[in-house]
């Protein structure tokens, strides 16, 4: 018998759990994470490289604890008045989320989801040894105001998390929800906003919240709209007093200085970088017209991907997928299978094997 995990005399409470699962397969269309399946622009690329290759001639020194310029950049990008004080930035907005969750979270503590939502969220709770509680929504994983209050006041988390768009549905949050949210607790209000570059332009986010509101917290990535997926830089905005208390769990140096170059050389070309964004959504909405016709049921969404129903059996559909050469993500929603806005010519190639396996089956 081959010694295993369970063998090893580990925390009580990570007994039996299973980490985050994505597929990692080496496929031709690979729709399955929500990445940006565009490349960097080949310009922005070369400005990247010389920035790390500057970088790296003072790499035997610690970086910059402080990412001060990469905060400037980042405040900078964000705008609504915000500056270098309410910016932190981590190896990925999982990272932020779990640096919050170490400062805010944590034994004793809990923190309230709303399923079907970010499957990491859940497991960072775990792994920092906070209880997670699953609040209800509403019809169309919708959560009114008056839900989440409702969650709220039945569980009394000591965290709340909202995710809008939210992952894996695509659907929007209301902030109003977030405000009645906010009012109904003493704890911390986070919202991730990985997506938020995806909703439709001139929608407000939960930044415009910030202000005269010290427990929000409010985290994007660079993964997604910024095509920055392998570089790992997410952020989070927030009063300042939250960023003194991620200070306090952080390991040092966290974020490399290759990372902090890369990050700021490829926000001065923000505009460049979400060049491809529009395209996304263009082909986003295509997926939801195209799955339409076919007779299954998208999700109405403001990301970077289409959740659709009507699917009869998402392990077999995923697997045919999967022999056309297109990968997707099945969450072992009943009926659903998720997808990403792909390139114009890997969303059709998407289409095309699905209108293959449904006119074959
Ligand atoms: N939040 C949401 C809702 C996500 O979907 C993801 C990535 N799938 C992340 C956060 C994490 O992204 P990253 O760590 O790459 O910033």
């Amino acid at each position: 018998m081959s010694f295993s995990l369970a063998d090893l005399p580990i925390r009580d409470d990570l007994k039996g759990l299973t980490p985050y699962g994505a597929p990692q397969e080496r496929v031709p269309v690979a729709l399955n994470v929500n990445e940006n399946t565009h490349p960097v622009p080949a310009d922005v690329a070369a400005d990247i490289l010389e920035a790390v290759g500057a970088a790296l001639v003072d790499v035997n020194r610690y970086p910059d604890r402080e990412f001060s310029l990469l905060r400037d950049s980042l405040a900078g990008y964000l705008g609504h008045g915000l500056s270098r004080d309410h910016i932190w930035a981590a190896n990925g907005s999982n990272e932020v989320i779990q640096q919050i969750l170490q400062a805010f979270g944590g034994p004793a503590r809990s923190v309230l989801g709303f399923p079907p939502t970010y499957s990491m969220h859940s497991i960072i709770a775990a792994g920092t040894g906070s209880t997670w509680l699953e609040g209800a929504r509403d019809e169309g994983f919708t959560i009114s105001p008056e839900t989440a209050v409702a969650e709220i006041e039945r569980l009394r988390p000591d965290v709340v998390f909202f995710c809008g768009p939210n992952n894996p549905t695509g659907t929007p949050l209301d902030l109003e929800t977030v405000r009645a949210a906010y009012d109904a607790t003493e704890g911390m209000v986070f919202v991730d906003e990985a997506y938020a570059e995806f909703m439709p332009a001139g929608q407000p986010t939960a930044l415009t919240l910030l202000e005269g509101r010290e427990r929000l917290i409010v985290s994007r990535t660079m993964s997604k709209a910024f095509a920055f997926a392998g570089a790992r830089v997410g952020y989070m905005a927030a009063h300042p007093a939250v960023v003194d208390a991620l200070r306090l769990v952080r390991l040092p140096y966290h974020l490399s200085s290759l990372t902090q170059a890369a990050a700021v050389a490829a926000l001065a070309h923000a505009d460049e970088m979400l060049s491809m964004v529009d395209d996304i959504k263009a082909q986003r909405d295509r997926i939801v017209r195209v799955l339409t016709e076919l007779g299954y049921s998208p999700w109405p969404t403001w990301s970077n991907f289409v959740l659709f129903g009507g699917v009869d059996d998402p392990a077999d559909v995923f697997r045919r997928l999967l022999a056309r050469g297109v990968i997707v993500r099945d969450l072992g929603i009943e009926g659903h299978l998720r997808v990403s806005a792909g390139t114009e010519a890997e969303t059709t190639a998407f289409l095309d094997a699905l209108r293959d396996i449904r006119l074959s089956s």
